[in-house]
């Protein structure tokens, strides 16, 4: 009788969807509900059918894969998304999938019962490649947004949400997370960076997944000519904004060591040669998985813009396009995660996700954790993105182990 899941069957599913869905150009290119998307849809189903598991997908899209406890209540939840940014790779969420039904399939096979339900998740559109925006399986069944907001997203083609769920699902149920179906939910995921391969680190316990804040900010002053105008009688919006891009750098170290500040787009105008620039827009986005620190963090940066405005006579406009309070992870899920690692001899290290994950919308509601597995080279998005089977197999065995300590309380 097996002792533990199998890592030679998880790779074989991941090595099966490998097929699907390689972008032309690199890595894997799978939108929601898409032909790729459809087709690890297909084989999450077959498997879990095969494993004598009940599958049903939910009005958001999602597909949950439920083995019965002993007996009825709240289920325990893992798994992660099915979809991919463009040229992306093969694990950033499907490992999380197939992973949780790894260990559901160890379970049966062994004749292991827990005493909770225990649900495999396949996770509808995290990625936001389809509908531009992001986490809508786990938005609709936490509440985070409202499903008549999903349900009316179009596509590029004008595809509705809705239309597309029913067309793939003509027979979805409806669910929701609460304290009442949900006991708590775990996601597996790469971890997207550089902290656990520098530290020859196999597992990270994730203790918050970060909050963030993104703004635009324009810059006013006024155009000139490049020949005529004297350096010491410009309103140059261009050269004000690279000022103020360097205070955006600095911020952060004011703030505390796990606080980001980051400037990815910039775009001046008019954008002549020879025009010394009226205007200047571009982005901020900070985060912090401390609410206090992210909102400190937020008042340093607009005290350093608006200190470069005043001494650079320029007009100063900051426009927030969005903001999320971080997501603490459950106590209790990350030392179930440090126990499990200890008693498999794997080492683990306490960290905060900088990235935005499902598992955000469920902490909001229930017990939620995550544990990270290292990303090589910390590679992400990207078609480098992979992870040795070594720290992939410890870290479906730590999922199995806190799996079923959470299903068995
Ligand atoms: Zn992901």
């Amino acid at each position: 009788m097996p002792q533990g899941p199998s890592i030679e069957r998880l790779l074989n599913d991941l090595d099966i969807i490998s097929r699907f869905g390689k972008a032309p150009g690199g890595g894997y290119s799978r939108p929601a509900f898409g032909e790729a998307d459809m087709a690890i849809r297909g084989h999450f189903e077959q498997e879990a059918r095969a494993a004598g598991l009940e599958c049903f997908a939910d009005h958001g899209g999602n597909l949950h894969a439920v083995f019965p406890g002993e007996e009825d209540g709240p289920a325990v939840i893992s798994g992660s998304h099915s979809d991919s940014v463009p040229h992306g790779g093969n694990l950033d969420g499907p490992l999380g999938v197939f992973s949780a039904l790894e260990v559901l399939r160890f379970w049966k096979e062994s004749g292991r019962k827990p005493r909770r339900p225990v649900t495999a998740l396949l996770i509808t559109g995290e990625e936001g490649s389809r509908f531009r925006k992001g986490t809508l399986g786990s938005s609709y069944i936490t509440g985070a947004m409202t499903p008549e907001f999903i349900d009316a997203l179009t596509d590029g083609d004008g595809q509705r949400f809705d239309a597309l769920v029913a067309r793939h699902y003509p027979e979805r149920r409806r669910f929701m997370v609460s304290p009442g179906t949900t006991a708590a939910f775990v996601e597996l995921h790469i971890e997207q960076g550089k902290v656990l391969e520098s530290e020859a680190v196999q597992i990270g316990a994730v203790e918050a997944i970060t909050g963030l804040t993104q703004w635009q900010v324009k810059v006013l002053g006024e155009a000139d000519h490049a020949g005529t105008t004297p350096m010491n009688m410009r309103h140059d919006a261009l050269s004000a904004a690279a000022a103020m891009i360097i205070e955006v750098e600095a911020a952060p170290a004011h703030v505390g060591p796990d606080s980001v500040a980051t400037v990815g787009r910039i775009s001046a105008h008019p954008g002549g040669v020879n025009v010394v620039p009226a205007a200047c827009e571009f982005t901020v986005d900070f985060r912090s998985p401390d609410p206090v620190r992210l909102q400190r963090l937020g008042e340093v940066l607009r005290a350093a813009l608006n200190g470069v405005a005043m001494r650079r006579e320029v007009h100063l406009e900051i426009l927030e396009l969005q903001s999320k309070q971080p997501g603490p992870c459950d106590p209790l899920i990350v030392r179930a995660i440090t126990s499990a690692c200890n008693e498999l001899h794997v080492t683990c290290r306490a960290m905060w996700s900088g990235a935005v994950h499902d598992a955000l919308h469920f902490s909001r509601i229930v017990p939620a954790g995550m544990l990270f597995v290292p990303s090589i080279g910390g590679k992400s998005h990207s078609p480098a993105e992979a992870t040795s089977p070594e720290d992939i197999e410890a870290g479906l065995r730590v999922l199995e182990r806190v799996l079923w300590s959470l299903a068995n309380p």
